[in-house]
């Protein structure tokens, strides 16, 4: 489906957290997890968001739930900028954004079937009569590919594959415009991995559902998205049509990525870009552009001055003053 408007906005976004562990007594370490993130989802995409383990890729999905409150900056969803809606009126917005968890028998209660699970957006939000919402979660659980006649059961007569289903299902019972998907198949066996992708494609034509799909999964987010946003180190690096991340990424960090993800002909050989050193704490990021410390194209500015998204044309932008420079 065609992207046709502007669903979610996040403009210039702060996002710390004070970590537990202090350098001195007293004084505990400031975890810059994002640190000016300007983006924008068009709905009815899928928007693939990468970066290595502690980047700040859940943070930025918690900050569009306003599960997390922001330091500064703003999120807009529908046009309306969330932070200054009411506990009531975020309670209507938060019926359009729904989440999918890694892992959802962590999500599911052990002791209630799966039945009450999927019902219970439409309980908390007072939606129809208890026999409509009986119905609608065979509705639901017929949509996922699970058998309405298994929704007394609980969730661990369910494999990891059916799990996810269920909580696609629960995801979809309130009708959202915007999933946010954390890494949602990383648990699953391969095999299942494209069945559950497939529903997710499926479901989104149906609804023309708005994607932001969290994952360090190269070739999934390649297969699914049509976009791609890479992050370092709390900053969007790189942003763009899928097609042109993939073929032709501009930053280097999205290339040495890129580099070491596998390819699944074995008769295509890549050369493999080796990054030097360990992702530099969030807590202490490098001076100028985060990624300096790492690259083989760095220059004198790259340590002095953060590089800004600078689009290069067709939607594809990158932060590099080497690749993108601003002048
Ligand atoms: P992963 O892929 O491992 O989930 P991520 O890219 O999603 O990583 P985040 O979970 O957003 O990254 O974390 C970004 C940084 O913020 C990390 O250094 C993390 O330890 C820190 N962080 C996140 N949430 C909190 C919190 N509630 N309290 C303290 N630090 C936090």
């Amino acid at each position: 489906m065609q992207p046709n408007s502007e669903l979610v906005r996040l403009e210039n976004v702060f996002k710390s957290f004070h970590s537990n562990q202090s350098f001195f007594r007293g004084s505990r370490i400031l975890i810059r997890a994002v640190d000016g993130v300007n983006l924008v989802i068009n709905r009815g995409e899928t928007l693939g968001l990468v970066g290595e383990s502690g980047c700040g890729k859940t943070t930025l999905g918690r900050l569009i739930l306003r599960l997390d409150q922001l330091d500064s900056g703003s999120v807009w969803f529908e046009g309306q900028d969330i932070a200054k809606l009411s506990s009531s009126e975020m309670k209507g917005v938060r019926r359009k954004m729904q989440v999918i968890f890694q892992d959802p028998y962590s999500s599911l209660n052990p002791r209630r079937t799966i039945k009450s699970a999927i019902m219970e957006p439409l309980t908390i939000h007072n939606i129809g009569s208890r026999s409509d919402r009986i119905s609608r979660v065979a509705q639901l659980m017929e949509e996922v590919g699970l058998r309405p006649e298994f929704a007394d059961r609980y969730p661990h007569e369910f494999s990891g594959g059916q799990r996810q289903r269920i909580g696609i299902a629960r995801a979809l019972a309130l009708n959202p415009s915007l999933i946010i998907a954390d890494e949602p198949v990383s648990a699953l066996d391969v095999s299942i991995r494209a069945q559950v992708l497939n529903l997710m494609e499926d479901l989104q034509t149906k609804y023309n559902l708005t994607y932001l799909f969290v994952s360090h999964d190269l070739s999934v987010v390649e297969h699914i998205s049509d976009r791609v946003a890479v992050m370092y180190l709390g900053k969007i690096v790189e942003i763009g049509p899928r097609n042109r991340i993939y073929a032709s990424p501009l930053h280097p960090y999205t290339e040495a990525l890129l580099s070491a993800a596998p390819i699944p002909d074995p008769q295509i050989k890549r050369h493999r870009i080796i990054l030097e050193g360990d992702v530099p704490s969030p807590a202490n990021p490098p001076s100028g552009c985060r990624f300096h410390t790492r690259c083989w194209l760095r220059i004198g500015i790259c340590s002095e001055l953060s590089p800004e998204l600078k689009d290069m044309g067709a939607g594809h932008s990158a932060a590099c003053h080497v690749r993108a420079p601003s002048m």
